[in-house]
């Protein structure tokens, strides 16, 4: 298979030939769709020291379940799955058994420390994907893996009532996405031509649909 492959810190980013990932008893092999690039990409690229190189790159995927572990019960072949940043927690700590591994101090992340989406085949556990409906195009929904579940997160944590108000700051590739998908708050963003004394509603508000988000 094609993998997008950082050899060594500071290194080139190539196109290499892999072989095929073989999933664990608790993983799933999906065959990618589309795998979004991220400024985090850049950053991992431009690190001093890599804890895994050569490392394929990679955390805002989308694809098909082709193989699951002898020991995955709730993923079937064919079924459509997102790779987030979040690739492995200990499962144990105080963060990992209240509910908040994504904060886990032993974590690894697809396309830093574990191999990321952004190949032709990628391997996940089971427990880190989530469900991706039929219908939603690939490509426009591959960032929802970073920086809409940036975001949806930060809102879910700050437990905003449904109706509630947030304010966005810096308005980029995280703050677009609560106004585009399933916030349960409208937003409101500071003015890009007046930003210290002008605050708008932005024009399309934070609509609670299960309609795709627009690039
Ligand atoms: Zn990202
Ligand atoms: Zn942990």
């Amino acid at each position: 298979m094609k993998a997008v492959t950082l050899a060594s810190p500071r290194g080139a980013i190539t196109v290499e030939s892999r072989d095929v990932p073989v999933p664990g008893p608790r993983d799933v092999l999906l065959r990618m769709e589309a795998c979004g690039v991220c400024h985090s990409d850049l950053f991992v690229a431009s690190l001093e020291k890599l804890s895994l190189a050569p490392v394929t790159l990679g955390h805002e995927g989308i694809g098909r379940v082709e193989a699951v572990g002898a020991e995955v019960t709730d993923w079937r072949p064919g079924d459509r799955a997102g790779m987030t940043f979040l690739a492995t927690v200990c499962g144990a700590c105080d963060l990992c058994t209240t509910g908040r591994g994504r904060f886990c101090a032993k974590q690894t992340n697809f396309g830093y420390s574990a191999h990321g989406a952004m190949a032709e085949y990628a391997v996940a556990p089971a427990s880190t994907l989530v469900r991706v409906p039929d219908g939603m195009p690939a490509a426009q929904i591959a960032p929802l893996c970073c920086a809409g579940w940036t975001a949806m997160g930060a809102i879910s944590e700050a437990a905003v009532a449904r109706g509630g108000s947030v304010a966005l700051f810096g308005f980029g590739g995280l703050g677009h996405s609560p106004c585009r998908s399933r916030a349960p708050a409208s937003c409101v963003s500071p003015s890009r031509t007046s930003p210290r004394t002008s605050w708008r509603t932005p024009a399309r508000p934070a609509p609670i649909s299960s309609s795709p988000p627009k690039p």
